[in-house]
């Protein structure tokens, strides 16, 4: 038996790194069971997983695979009622962000970290661009830097272009395996190119770029950095979670609120126009930053719709 990572799945092969550096493609081998929950593949990019010692490489199998730290998943889009595991075992979220050229919308930030709190995922926000900052960018800039850590999470400031804050990044990622995630066009290929040249990703052109968001990775890849280092590219976890939570249970999912949940007066409060609401207490005081509350009205509203039959 051989341990390794799964780094690539094509169809009924999976190729997996092994711990002793080798590559194989190995094979599944009868039903894996892993969960109540009814998925399309059994295993992900990720998965940490025993092969089969054989020195035919035509029958590497997968034996078993170890219990999963968590996973990330989304809705199959073909069968109803089935999902799709992303990937496996992450450490981390690179969250990319930007001022300029696209600026990141603070609501596109709270989506994707109401998704990765859903996950238990940390999120590491990266303030990529820094060179086109001008005055007011670098104001504004300085201002979310300060809310996003105060609501708990950490961040960095890079530039792909000017080569800055790259080394920081490399360090954060070391030896871990990282989702790379952000809307289109805020530098995440430039930046995974910056960390490792080898990987030669394409990068789009800003003028191309599409408000809506031109997405040419569909599902997530892996790519190994560093020794033991990965970085998943994954298009938008925003969308895979969110929609799993139920609107009532939001605040939970917005760190800044949670710690404060028992001092509102009714314990189903949902922080809207209730009598003695800690939370819209807080938005007053500024403990709670507007925009946040703003994200956390904006996302209950849609639960609240999207999840009407349900009620
Ligand atoms: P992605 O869609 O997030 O992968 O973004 P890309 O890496 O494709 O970058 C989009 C555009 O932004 C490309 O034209 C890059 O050259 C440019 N870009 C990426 N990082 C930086 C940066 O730090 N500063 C500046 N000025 N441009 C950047
Ligand atoms: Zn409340």
């Amino acid at each position: 038996m051989k341990e390794g990572i799964v780094v690539e799945t094509t169809g009924s092969w999976y190729e997996v790194k092994l711990t002793t550096g080798q590559t194989v493609q190995a094979r599944l081998k009868g039903k894996f069971r892993l969960s109540e929950l009814k998925v399309t593949n059994p295993i992900a990019v990720g998965d940490r997983v025993m092969v089969s010692n054989t020195d035919d490489d035509e029958s590497i199998v997968i034996t078993s695979i170890k219990e999963r730290k968590n996973k990330i998943i989304r809705q199959s889009p073909r069968k109803k009622r089935y999902y799709q595991i992303i990937a496996a075992n992450i450490d981390q979220a690179l969250v990319v962000a930007s001022m300029r050229k696209p600026k990141t919308k603070k609501g596109f930030l709270s989506r994707l970290f109401v998704g990765l709190e859903y996950y238990q995922i940390k999120p590491i926000v990266v303030f990529n661009k820094h060179d086109i900052y001008e005055e007011k960018h670098l104001k504004e800039f300085e201002t979310l830097q300060q809310e996003i850590e105060a609501i708990g999470y950490s961040t960095l400031v890079t530039s792909a272009t000017a080569k800055l804050g790259v080394e920081d990044l490399k360090q954060v990622c070391k030896e871990k395996l990282s989702v790379l995630t952000g809307p289109s066009g805020v530098g995440k290929s430039s930046l995974l190119n910056q960390i490792n040249p080898s990987l030669q990703l394409k990068t789009k052109q800003v003028s191309n770029y599409n408000e809506k968001g031109q997405h040419t990775t569909t599902f997530a890849r892996m790519h190994e950095i560093a020794e033991n280092t990965y970085i998943i590219d994954t298009p938008g976890i925003k969308e895979y979670g969110v929609a799993e939570i139920d609107a009532y249970e939001l605040s939970f999912y917005f760190p800044e609120m949670k710690d404060k949940l028992q001092n509102c007066k009714f314990n189903n409060c949902q922080h809207i126009n209730e009598p003695k609401c800690a939370i819209v207490k807080a938005v007053e005081a500024g403990g709670i930053t507007t925009w946040r509350y703003q994200s956390y009205l904006q996302i209950r509203e849609e639960l609240l719709i999207e999840n009407k039959p349900y009620l």
